[in-house]
């Protein structure tokens, strides 16, 4: 069983993100990816919705695509969550191979900061995602002494434990989380933005509608 990670804060999960999650899945044959929703992000002010709200706009919006699957994981740990207990524990349930985690350019950028980042690139196959027409250097934002590890074939990079690292480039969709939450501050359609179901939960469950930290009266 080939197994994917996508995380995120999906606060909220827009069109983006299932869009990329199914380019990944499909780029790689991979049989399921978890959509991973972030308990409290590191490096970035706190989520807007609640952490149960946040999983369930999840569940509702990989409802049409049987390759994507929302993961509670990182929600049920106490503690903070460090990406290499989540692929350790995900390598663990996909028994045992090497499993598969896509992220941004912008969080691999910061991959230094992380918990032992050499032993999450030693275990999983790295897919950093870009734009079209932005380049990405992997071998810069590595930890001293990681590059060394890697021998290049082409565009793939090959981690002495026989992990992967590399890039893919997926559609870009003009639509950020940020974007969503502000939209919906101003009272704007986001109906095209987020699936019909992520719609209609934020609807009813009036997400979005205050500036954070302030109540409605
Ligand atoms: P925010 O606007 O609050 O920063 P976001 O839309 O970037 O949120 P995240 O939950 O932080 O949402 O994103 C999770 C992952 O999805 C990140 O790796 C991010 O780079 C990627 N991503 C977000 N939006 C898009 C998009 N429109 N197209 C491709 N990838 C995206």
């Amino acid at each position: 069983m080939k197994i994917g990670i996508f995380g995120g804060t999906f606060d909220p999960i827009h069109v983006g993100h299932t869009r990329v999650a199914q380019e990944f899945a499909d780029a790689f044959g991979l049989d399921r990816v978890l959509m991973m929703v972030a308990a409290n992000p590191p490096h970035r002010e706190p989520p807007v919705a609640s952490p149960r709200d946040r999983l369930k706009m999840v569940e509702l919006a990989v409802g049409q695509f049987p390759a994507l699957e929302a993961s509670s994981l990182e929600l049920d740990r106490e503690g903070p969550s460090y990406t290499l207990d989540t692929v350790k524990e995900v390598r663990r349930t996909a028994g045992g191979g090497l499993i598969w985690m896509a992220l941004g350019g912008d969080a691999f950028a910061l991959i230094t900061s992380w918990y032992h980042p050499e032993e999450v690139l030693a275990c999983t196959h790295v897919v950093v995602l870009t734009r079209p027409g932005y380049a990405v250097d992997l071998m810069a934002p590595l930890p001293a002494g990681a590059a060394a590890r890697y021998t290049r074939d082409g565009e793939i990079y090959f981690h002495e434990s026989g992990a992967t690292l590399r890039t893919l480039q997926v559609s870009p969709v003009d639509v950020s989380s940020s974007m969503i939450r502000e939209a919906v501050l101003r009272g704007e359609n986001i109906q095209d933005l987020v699936s019909e179901e992520v719609f209609q939960y934020i609807q009813r469950m009036g997400l979005y509608r205050h500036q954070p930290g302030t109540r409605e009266e």
